[in-house]
């Protein structure tokens, strides 16, 4: 590093020279309960023990642990801002202007740090992690510090993005004793939450906070944007001031990223018949198979937003709801979406939410009489489908299960969709109507299960429904119905 002069008056981590900014850090610490904290080592693809240095736009990133044992570990990003780098660069593209990055607003530095994150840790932003697979997508302790952020004159931003997030967010407005207040505050997060949804967020929110993304944005940054998203960003109550920002406030992009936020099979048409949604139909079709099977405890498994958990309250029939999710952001949305807090005792009483990853068994979700499997199974690694079949139909064996999953021959009717892209940059896979048949047909011949497909969406004569659907009937309840039926006649 070059002879460095630490920021004095704010106390923070910013290098500069000569009143330029050269320098960002970013902490990330985890305890990871009952597995050694160094774990994280292997979630993030770097070495504890080693100091590595990638070359990035802005200069060199360097990632080293400041503390590494087994009860805490800490990872440091440090970002080395090389002016002259910088300055070449803004020459070469218009879009750089190295005056908007280093002199006027030395702060602006959480693009270049967005940047250099997706760089170094692409891996695990990616939620891969062959060493500790089972870690990647459950939720870990973590704390995130960031010495300084702008916040655009409002130092309430970083609340309003973080903490729907489910993340604990305290901030620090910093000052200069000759600006005064700087519109940069330091930052501290800390929650429970799977690692790869916490980098994807400081991907996606550093350069919001910033709102200072001068380049020229491309059509693929939507793809970014909703990749990165993945289902935080749907349910996020600032997902429009989200998009406008990370879209540099490009109106056709952010028009088309929040379209397909909305409903994120959505392209334009034909996605829709009789004007609803597919979404929405979806849920009608999920709602009339539970009532048609009697069910009145049900267990939303994936329930993301509680859109579906919603629509379950609305009807008397449904006594019992439980919400499964493992996204914890996902789960906060719902429960300030339903509103929990201001619900009538009596309501509330009937509904529950709980995080929870389905890919292990968990007797809480044994005794209902329904379970719903609603755009969940695609979401699931393939590797990892075993795991959740056990866990939903060989340990909490319900009476009934639903699943409901893109017919991947309907997405030639997409205009918006590349050939062999999926409906969604978080889907693992999509099933035409074969593969589903052929999956549906071995879980209830494996579990003892009567099934039975259908479909949701207009009804293509060659590509079937764009929605598919199963219904799962457990073998016993299925014989005794039979039977009742013969009793009457
Ligand atoms: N059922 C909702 C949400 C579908 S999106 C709807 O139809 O609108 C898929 C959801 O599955 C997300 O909320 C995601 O967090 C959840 N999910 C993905 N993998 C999961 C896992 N292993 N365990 C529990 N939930 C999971």
């Amino acid at each position: 590093m070059p002879d460095h002069e630490r920021m004095r008056e704010t106390g923070c981590v910013r290098w500069t020279i000569r009143g330029i900014l050269v320098a960002v850090l970013l902490t990330l610490s985890t305890t990871l309960g009952s597995l050694p904290a160094t774990d994280l080592g292997f979630l993030l693809h770097k070495h504890p023990e080693r100091l590595q240095c990638f070359e990035v736009t802005a200069g060199t990133a360097h990632v080293f642990y400041p503390r590494a044992d087994a009860a805490e570990c800490t990872a440091a990003l440090l970002l080395e801002i090389d002016p002259i780098d910088l300055a070449r660069h803004a020459r070469r593209s218009s879009g750089w202007a190295l005056g908007a990055y280093v002199n006027d607003r030395p702060y602006v530095a959480s693009s270049l740090l967005a940047v250099a994150l997706g760089k170094v840790f692409r891996t695990a932003l990616n939620g891969r992690c062959d060493a500790r697979p089972e870690l990647v997508r459950q939720p870990i302790p973590l704390r995130i510090h960031l010495p300084a952020v702008p916040d655009g004159g409002d130092p309430e931003l970083p609340e309003r993005l973080f903490a729907p997030l489910g993340w604990h967010v305290e901030t620090r407005p910093l000052t200069d004793p000759e600006w005064g207040r700087v519109d940069c505050v330091e930052l501290n997060l800390s929650g429970d939450l799977p690692l790869a949804e916490a980098l994807n967020q400081l991907y996606v929110l550093l350069p919001v906070l910033d709102d200072a993304k001068h380049y020229w944005v491309a059509e693929e940054e939507v793809d970014k944007l909703l990749r990165a998203g993945g289902d935080w960003l749907v349910s996020h109550p600032e997902r429009e001031l989200i998009s406008r920002r990370y879209l540099a406030h490009a109106r056709t992009l952010v028009d088309s990223a929040l379209a397909q936020l909305a409903d994120p099979d959505s392209g334009p048409e034909p996605h829709q018949d009789s004007g609803r949604p597919l979404a929405a139909q979806r849920r009608s079709a999920v709602l009339e198979r539970l009532r048609a099977a009697g069910a009145r405890s049900v267990v939303d498994l994936g329930c993301g937003d509680g859109r579906l958990v919603g629509d379950l309250l609305e009807d008397p029939a449904f006594t019992e709801i439980l919400g499964v999710d493992v996204s914890t952001g996902g789960l906060g949305a719902a429960e300030r979406k339903l509103g929990l807090e201001r619900m009538p005792e009596r309501k509330r009483r009937c509904v529950r939410l709980r995080q929870s990853a389905l890919t292990y068994t968990d007797s809480t979700l044994i005794g209902h009489d329904a379970a719903v499997l609603m755009e969940v199974v695609e979401h699931l690694d393939l590797a990892r489908l075993p795991a959740m079949e056990h866990a939903v139909f060989g340990h909490a064996r319900p009476e009934t299960v639903l699943v409901t999953t893109p017919n991947a021959e309907y997405n030639v009717r997409y205009p918006n969709l590349a050939a062999g892209a999926y409906r969604h940059p978080d889907h693992r896979f999509e099933w035409d109507r074969a593969q589903f048949a052929a999956w549906v047909e071995r879980v209830a011949e494996r579990f003892g299960y009567v099934p039975e497909l259908d479909g949701v969406g207009e009804h293509d004569p060659e590509l079937g429904h764009p929605t598919q659907l199963a219904v799962f009937t457990r073998a016993e309840s299925a014989r005794t119905d039979a039977n009742s039926e013969d009793a009457r006649s």
